[in-house]
């Protein structure tokens, strides 16, 4: 790490709690490889605190920082302005402070797309499974959407919730394409619709540490080999369900190179340059085996 003095740039991130963020160990490994006096420091922001961290944020001159539980959605309010994916997400996880003002952006859908886009897989044209409709649900189907998948099927526990999203999705890209919401107990629905699933993601928080010996929501043996299999959930590293996947000689991306890719998004807003991506990913892997 490059000595801290008064010329190093500061960034972090707020959340609550904020202690097992990944965050910090990435940025620092890109900002060392690449010689940058930069630091990046995670800030324990309680919900009542959001607003006034925020307002601190120019005159303690930071030029930005991340945003996490629980803060993404209450902070949009405290924003100069908001770039078009974050307002059409409805939350934010990057802050830019410029001199007009705070910045808030959404890097979550580009984090999630860009390790698909790395193996030239096509989402055009293919039929999807989501499931999970929570926060980061919303990000993954925004970006599908976007990227012009043909069918998208969103399974939650919470069917309502499923509906939410399916709503919310069809009055953003009215006609773009198919959307329907199930309910995950709907096993011979589910079931059919995996027969046709090009693209399995899980948003869900299933099998995350320390519950990750848990079922997979989708049943191993429902896996076709042309399914490509998405689990954004990121520690352990290989969930259950990744583990299946592969087990039946489907093509798999797990959660660390989302993690990673809406880093390096973030990064590159704030620094004017493209990080390490590999020694961002490095460092992250090399934390969570330390786990
Ligand atoms: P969230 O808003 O709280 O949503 C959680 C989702 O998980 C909901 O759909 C919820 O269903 C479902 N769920 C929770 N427990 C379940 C269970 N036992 N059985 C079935 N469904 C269950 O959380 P989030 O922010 O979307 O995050 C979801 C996961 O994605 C977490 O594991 C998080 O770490 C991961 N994530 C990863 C990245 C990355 O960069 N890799 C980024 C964001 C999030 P209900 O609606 O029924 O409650």
């Amino acid at each position: 790490m490059q000595e801290i003095s008064g010329k190093t740039r500061v960034v972090g991130v707020f959340g609550w709690p904020i202690e097992h963020s990944l965050s910090p160990a990435m940025h620092n490994a890109a900002f060392a490889a690449l010689g940058l006096s930069w630091v990046y420091v995670p800030f324990p922001v309680p919900p009542d605190g959001l607003r006034k961290a925020l307002e601190a944020l120019p005159a303690l001159g930071i030029v930005g920082v991340n945003l996490t539980i629980p803060h993404k959605e209450r902070a949009m309010e405290y924003m100069h302005k908001l770039t078009p994916i974050a307002e059409a997400i409805g939350a934010i996880n990057t802050v830019h402070c410029l001199p007009e003002g705070l910045l808030g952006d959404n890097t979550d859908g580009e984090g999630f797309f860009r390790p698909l886009q790395e193996r030239h897989y096509e989402v055009n044209g293919k039929n999807a499974l989501l499931v999970g409709a929570g926060g980061a649900a919303r990000a993954v189907a925004y970006t599908l959407a976007r990227k012009g998948v043909k069918k998208l099927t969103i399974a939650n526990r919470t069917p309502e919730r499923a509906e939410q999203l399916g709503e919310w999705l069809r009055a953003r890209c009215p006609l773009l394409f198919e959307v329907e919401a199930i309910s995950l107990d709907c096993r011979s629905h589910l079931h059919a619709v995996m027969e046709e699933a090009q693209l399995l993601v899980n948003s869900t928080s299933v099998g995350m540490y320390p519950h990750h010996e848990a079922e997979p929501p989708i049943p191993p043996e429902w896996l076709q080999p042309n399914c490509l299999v998405y689990d954004l959930v990121y520690n352990p590293m290989e969930t259950r369900l990744l583990k299946a996947a592969r087990a039946r000689g489907c093509a798999t991306i797990d959660g660390v190179q989302m993690l990673v890719w809406q880093g390096a998004a973030a990064f590159e807003r704030w620094v004017g340059q493209s990080p390490p991506v590999a020694t961002m990913e490095a460092a992250v892997r090399g934390k969570l085996q330390g786990v």
